[in-house]
């Protein structure tokens, strides 16, 4: 098989420690696999290399390996290390080990099912809270009327936490993101939120060490230039860009030298 880049040289995987392929829009786009995405973790998986999938998608784990599930790949759950997860880590060393945490979902039933019985859940602005965790203006647990209770309960002193995501792809276009409603939400408050996933060091460094692996070692295949590509080149990872989720070739044009990614493909087959 012929594979091409833009360098028009072969791009061999299998000298990396990991491979960390990012879901949306890399692996598959709603409901539907990617070209090339199961065959490639099928392949990863033969030869027992080390990989993960990444998201800043505010679906616990489980869903998501339950989607890959779906379209052909076996993707066991420590395989998967997604923004919720990282959140969810967070929020549970908040106030440990004295109390459990108060939490108000402004976020998505992912959210829920990963904090269910490990925190006391706030439903009101009268109740006392440490947190809130923000998804998407469209998450399940994000109506108008929770967005107002999230604005009392911030602005009375309750931290505000969510995802960098600007914006990600749906059917009809361009959506907000989680990290749009997290920094409505905190301007509106006068607070700073605590973000956490992509592009953050902090997210692809806690990856890395869960799997034993050096971040100068891996490779993160990923189809967004700031959340993917220039968070992993941050932590010192060799990157690749698939222009089938949100970048577009053109888009590289204009972004600078710490954007750009080490080797663009239209799509996973050329892999
Ligand atoms: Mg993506």
């Amino acid at each position: 098989m012929t594979t091409v880049t833009l360098a028009n040289m072969p791009i061999d995987l299998s000298h990396y420690e990991a491979v960390l392929l990012d879901l949306d829009g890399t692996i598959y786009h709603e409901d539907h696999a990617l070209p090339g995405a199961i065959d490639l973790i099928r392949r990863l998986q033969k030869r027992g290399q080390k990989y993960a999938c990444l998201s800043n998608s505010t679906n616990s784990p489980q869903r998501l390996a339950d989607r890959l599930k779906t379209m052909g790949a076996d993707v066991q759950l420590d395989h998967i290390y997604t923004a919720t997860r990282a959140l969810a880590d967070y929020v549970l060393t908040m106030t440990a080990p004295q109390r459990r945490p108060r939490i108000f979902n402004l976020s998505t039933e992912g959210m829920h099912e990963l904090l269910d019985g490990a925190v006391d859940w706030v439903e009101s602005a009268d109740q006392p809270c440490d947190a809130i965790v923000v998804g998407s203006p469209v998450s399940h647990y994000a109506g108008e009327d929770r967005q107002r209770i999230a604005l009392l309960l911030a602005r009375q002193g309750a931290r505000v936490m969510g995802f960098p995501d600007r914006v990600y792809p749906s059917p009809r276009g361009l959506e907000f993101g989680s990290g749009a409603l997290t920094h409505m939400l905190a301007y509106a408050a006068g607070v700073t939120p605590i973000l956490l996933g992509k592009p953050q060091a902090t997210f692809f460094n806690a990856l890395c060490q869960k799997l034993g692996v050096n971040p100068a070692r891996c490779v993160l295949i990923g189809d967004n230039l700031e959340t993917d590509i220039l968070g992993a080149k941050n932590v010192g990872m060799s990157t690749i860009l698939t222009l089938t989720g949100i970048t577009q070739r053109s888009h590289l044009s204009s972004v600078g030298a710490n954007h750009q990614p080490d080797h663009v493909i239209d799509d996973l087959t050329q892999l």
